[in-house]
């Protein structure tokens, strides 16, 4: 299979870049590398230009004879979105029709999108299934969900046939320790924990300590990125085999808070983290935990990687050996949601 990967070189694109190429595909990555990274991309041509860029895309069309397409590109800053919501329904809105146009024109007709928790909002009930209301409470998740509507209706109308892959966390790195998250401020818990305990960050902030939950902080469904990688080829196959258009929501159904979190690393590390609590960050909800049953039902995934402690082992492991992280300070930081692509 030939598959065309937008933004193959942000974390969870290259991954599964990696992934694809392992399988036997040949992955091409496009990516303008506002936000992803050159040396990511290691297994198969990378074409530098934008996803809006129809004459790049002719040309990629042209040239290999893609199968399908996978599309990553986005942006993922919630508080970014909040700020500058026009950088979203362009780059993401926008950009991916231009995207959807120029796959029609070349009788392109398979696509695996990536979605988020975040088009659900603040939900209802715990864990979500993927018929939980989408109402969106930033437009980085109105931003996705948008594309979901387009998805809907270009399979209506004109016979595309899509996935809308919902990711929750992401988080580790690439066990073979080639790849790794390399975001550019890093406000993930997971990383920012780890950058504590390497003393590259004076300490863990914990944002809210006061939430109705066992320890009084937040809960999260962290799913290992090698894992978030499989489903994709997993949606390659269902979608190869004639498989509905439909979304699938991606996390290990059971969730970890923050303070959960801080001891898997402690543990790693081998000694206690400094660390100071202060208050909620807006927007975050108590706790965001999938009922992925649908995609290890229908798509026959099984994450493999996900216990707390392999996660933060690879991503301890990638965070050690790369260069200094630039990473944001401070309780006004941006808030990132699950699934950056
Ligand atoms: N969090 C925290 N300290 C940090 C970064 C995050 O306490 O330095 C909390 C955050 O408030 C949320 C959880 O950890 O409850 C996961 O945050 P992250 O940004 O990793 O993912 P999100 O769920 O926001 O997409």
């Amino acid at each position: 299979m030939h598959v065309l990967i937008t933004g193959g070189a942000g974390y969870i694109g290259s991954h599964t870049a990696k992934i694809l190429s392992r399988a036997g595909s040949r992955a091409i990555v496009l990516d303008n590398l506002k936000r992803g990274h050159r040396d990511a991309v290691r297994w198969g041509p990378l074409v530098e230009a934008d996803i809006a860029d129809r004459s790049a895309l002719k040309e990629i069309f042209e040239k290999y004879p893609i199968d399908a397409v996978i599309h990553f590109a986005a942006f993922a800053y919630v508080g970014e979105s909040m700020q500058a919501p026009e950088l979203y329904f362009q780059n993401n809105v926008v950009n991916s029709l231009s995207l959807l146009e120029s796959m029609r024109a070349a009788g392109v007709r398979k696509i695996v999108f990536s979605s988020s928790c975040a088009t659900y909002g603040y939900p209802t009930e715990i864990p979500i299934r993927e018929e939980h209301a989408q109402q969106p409470v930033n437009p980085y998740g109105e931003s996705k969900l948008m594309v979901e509507r387009l998805l809907h209706w270009y399979g209506q109308i004109h016979g595309l046939a899509w996935v809308a892959l919902r990711y929750f966390n992401a988080a580790g790195a690439d066990p073979d320790g080639e790849l790794g998250e390399n975001h550019d401020p890093e406000t993930h818990l997971i990383p920012r924990t780890i950058l504590a305990a390497l003393g590259r960050v004076p300490c863990l902030q914990i944002f809210g300590t006061d939430y109705d939950t066992p320890d009084g902080t937040a809960i999260r469904d962290y799913l290992h990125v090698t894992d978030l990688g499989e489903a994709h080829l997993a949606a390659l196959k269902y979608l190869d085999s004639g498989g509905a258009s439909t979304p699938f929501n991606l996390g290990t159904g059971s969730g970890h808070s923050v303070r959960e979190v801080a001891a898997a690393v402690e543990r790693v590390a081998g000694r206690d983290l400094p660390y100071e609590e202060l208050p909620r960050r807006s927007g975050d909800p108590a706790s965001l935990i999938a009922d992925a049953s649908k995609a290890r039902r229908v798509l026959e995934w099984i994450p493999r990687h996900s216990s707390l402690d392999e996660i933060v082992r690879t991503s301890w492991n990638w965070l050690a050996k790369s260069a200094q992280v630039p990473a944001a300070s401070g309780a006004d930081q941006d808030t990132k949601e699950a699934g950056s692509e």
